[in-house]
């Protein structure tokens, strides 16, 4: 049994759909999990969406943007019949529906209930097309069979609870193509939680691991995985084979091609997990599996738009502790994620992504208990198998502001 996933970009547009049902009927002979992200930037637009029901203000406008874009290409994928659609247009009267109450006191209760309904369309949409092509299918609701707490937008799943309801489901289906859908999920209740941001590619390996897939696929727009992003880093070249552990450092240094909890749930079991192109599907891609001869490629991570802050003990004792203690229970307090962290006798500096809104309020209860500066507009620059010419290559001579050093990874925080 086989887990596929593809991405928003995967399903954006007809004729990226069609080629996902081109991809998975070139294999005839495989029991297939299909997990599906929302269509294109819908995730965004759902999020705003939710943003202006919580206020209270009129949905109409970004509902039918919504709506027309996904009308759009149903009318083209299904030759204008759109009754072939039935069970996706009824995810459209629903939201609508959801749209004219009242909004709860819970901004993540309620994000999660309108923000899921962009991979409950696409999933449908695709099962529904895979149906119209002669491919048939079984659509199952992730909602039902991962379980979480009712932690809203970051639910945290219940690894025994989930393994048995995926199990039930999706071993008694008769079907060999099953569709369903990435980062929804839900409560014992039954009220829909969200995994976070990105969290398909969670979907997928949890699904994986309940049921002890061969191997796991994530169907990109990018040949595999590869040393850098090649937004900022045009000679960026794939990564053939890396092992699970370099594989979650990347995710753990930021590196965007992997949600960061996708690797550990398939390493447990050596489920390999493949990153492959959906645009050239034939091409091995990139795999990550229990790799002895790790990778030394050099692999580079930029994070833009980071902020230095210092902090410093007001009487110029040291920084011991219970400093240290009170500050990290500030930064928790606050939900600001450290990306690198550095101490001195004096002082203690963090790097951390430039939040205006949650950062002022930290700061100014910093403040209270010590002194604070801080740089803004700086870009945190991890390097892992370094070498003086890669690390030269990407500083390009810009001021250092801090730097920490293990025998193979290099954070550097330069200006931009
Ligand atoms: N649709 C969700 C997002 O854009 C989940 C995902 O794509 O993995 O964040
Ligand atoms: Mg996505």
């Amino acid at each position: 049994m086989k887990v596929f996933k593809f991405g928003g970009a995967s399903v954006s547009s007809a004729e990226s759909i069609k080629n996902v049902g081109t991809i998975i009927s070139s294999f005839p002979t495989e029991q297939i999990i299909v997990v599906v992200s929302a269509m294109g930037k819908t995730t965004n637009a759902l999020e705003k969406l939710a943003e202006v029901f919580f206020k209270g203000e009129s949905t109409q406008k970004d509902l039918d943007a919504i709506i027309q874009y996904h009308f759009k290409i149903i009318a083209e994928i299904f030759d204008n019949t759109l009754s072939k659609a039935e069970h996706t247009l009824r995810f459209f009267d629903k939201l609508s529906e959801y749209l004219q109450r009242e909004p709860s006191e819970n901004f993540n209760y309620e994000y999660d209930q309108i923000v899921s309904y962009g991979e409950l369309i696409s999933a449908s949409l695709l099962s529904e097309y895979l149906n119209f092509i002669g491919i048939s299918n079984k659509w199952v609701d992730a909602r039902y069979i991962i379980r979480t707490d009712n932690n809203y937008r970051e639910g945290n799943v219940n690894w025994v609870k989930t393994e048995q309801k995926i199990k039930k489901q999706i071993l008694t289906a008769e079907a060999s193509i099953i569709i369903t859908q990435g980062f929804i999920a839900g409560t014992d209740e039954y009220t829909t939680t969200t995994l976070g941001r990105e969290g398909s590619d969670y979907s997928a390996a949890i699904f994986g691991y309940s049921l002890n897939a061969t191997d796991v696929t994530i169907w990109k727009d990018v040949p595999g995985l590869l040393n850098a992003d090649p937004k900022y880093f045009p000679d960026a070249i794939k990564l053939d084979k890396i092992s699970y552990k370099e594989a979650i450092e990347l995710a753990y240094y930021g590196a965007t091609i992997i949600h960061p909890k996708t690797i550990k749930p398939l390493q447990n079991k050596s489920i390999p997990l493949r990153v492959k192109s959906f645009y050239n599907f034939k091409a091995p891609g990139s795999i990550i599996c229990n790799e002895s001869n790790s990778n030394r490629t050099p692999c580079y991570i930029f994070k833009r738009n980071q902020a230095l802050i210092s902090i410093y003990p007001i009487d110029f004792s040291f920084i011991a502790e219970e400093n240290l203690s009170l500050i990290f229970g500030l930064f928790a307090h606050f939900g600001v994620k450290i990306n690198l962290m550095q101490n001195s006798a004096i002082s203690f500096s963090v790097c951390v992504d430039y939040k205006p809104e949650a950062l002022n309020d930290l700061i100014e209860e910093l403040n209270t208990e010590f002194n604070v500066k801080y740089n803004l507009n700086l870009e945190l620059i991890t390097i892992r198998n370094y070498d003086q010419q890669t690390i030269d290559k990407v500083v390009k001579n810009r001021k250092i502001f801090t730097e920490q050093k293990s025998r193979t990874t290099i954070q550097l925080v330069v200006e931009t």
